[in-house]
């Protein structure tokens, strides 16, 4: 699976947490995130992820790319409630996108336990199929 990692500055400490605790889940998968949020990731845990633009440079609009072409299937997005980001609007977008594709999208702690361990799970085996389906109309 192609999974997004993004955290806003003050939920950053919160991600790099996360990451460490389900390293060995995270291992098994291709690992995409904006810049900083990758380098704290990547630093911490040695996972290695390709890293996109920071977020407020574009970045969280690469990974909206990804989803409209139907290319990522979970996003962690650590977002900060209480602090006005510069690039509200391309966080929005995100966030949108992942309600226009229907991609599973966890914007806390709390959502993203569920998220993961529903991964391992297979709950989101579904989206290997919506991937064949997609390939199957661009071939
Ligand atoms: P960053 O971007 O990982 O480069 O800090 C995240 C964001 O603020 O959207």
């Amino acid at each position: 699976m192609n999974i997004a990692l993004i955290a806003h500055d003050k939920k950053k400490d919160d991600l790099v947490q996360f990451a460490v605790a389900y390293k060995d889940i995270f291992a098994g998968h291709s690992l995409f995130a904006t810049g900083t949020t990758g380098k704290r990731i990547s630093e911490a845990t040695g996972l290695d992820i390709h890293r996109f633009q920071s977020g407020p440079l574009g970045g969280d609009q690469e990974i909206g790319a990804m989803i409209a072409k139907n290319q990522m299937d979970a996003i962690f997005f650590f977002r900060d409630p209480l602090t006005a980001q510069p690039h509200e609007p391309d966080v929005s977008a995100l966030l949108r996108l992942c309600d226009v594709y229907s991609i599973p999208l966890a914007t806390n702690m709390g959502t993203a336990e569920v998220l993961i361990k529903g991964m391992e799970e297979g709950h989101l085996d579904w989206r290997k199929i919506a991937k064949e389906k997609t390939n199957e109309r661009i071939d």
